[in-house]
């Protein structure tokens, strides 16, 4: 994709501060940083989100964000790493080729967790269900 910011990165045309490097995946650290050492893992052919991202890729991706997170827990001496990734503008993805956020996390860094919700025990069997049959759906593809 030739306007993409992160194909720019893997095709060097921009630069940015790489740490990690193979023949499917790079990794360079996140320019506007939720602490220094956010680091994005991002597959080298481009595609738009998880849902985009064939599974082997994706597996290549989890292994160099495992890889990796334990680098950047080594390097900054975080408390804490977060492992995410965000799909679609309701998730928050900003850029439109899948990545994932290695994020050193802190123990007095201030960041509290995601709101909570209460649901009622039937709500969860009833949600459990509907996904259990999208996976059986998908699987039967
Ligand atoms: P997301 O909101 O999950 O799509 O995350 C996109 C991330 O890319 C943000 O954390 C940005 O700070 C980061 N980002 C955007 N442009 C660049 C760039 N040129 N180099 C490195 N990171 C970038
Ligand atoms: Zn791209």
């Amino acid at each position: 994709m030739s306007e993409c910011i992160f194909c720019k990165i893997i095709k060097g045309e921009i630069p940015a501060q790489k740490v990690y490097d193979d023949k499917d995946v790079v990794g360079f650290l996140d320019i506007m940083p939720i602490a220094l050492g956010h680091t994005l893992i991002v597959p080298k052919k481009h595609c738009r989100d998880v849902f985009d991202t064939p599974e082997n890729t994706f597996s290549r991706m989890a292994n160099a964000a495992k890889l990796v997170a334990v680098a950047v827990r080594n390097a900054t001496r975080a408390d804490g790493i977060h492992i995410g990734m965000n799909n679609g503008g309701a998730a928050g993805q900003s850029v439109f080729h899948a990545h994932i956020h290695v994020i050193p996390r802190f123990s007095a860094d201030g960041f509290t967790h995601w709101p909570k919700t209460k649901v009622s025990s039937d709500e969860l069997v009833q949600m459990g269900e509907q996904i259990q049959n999208a996976l059986h759906n998908l699987r039967e593809l």
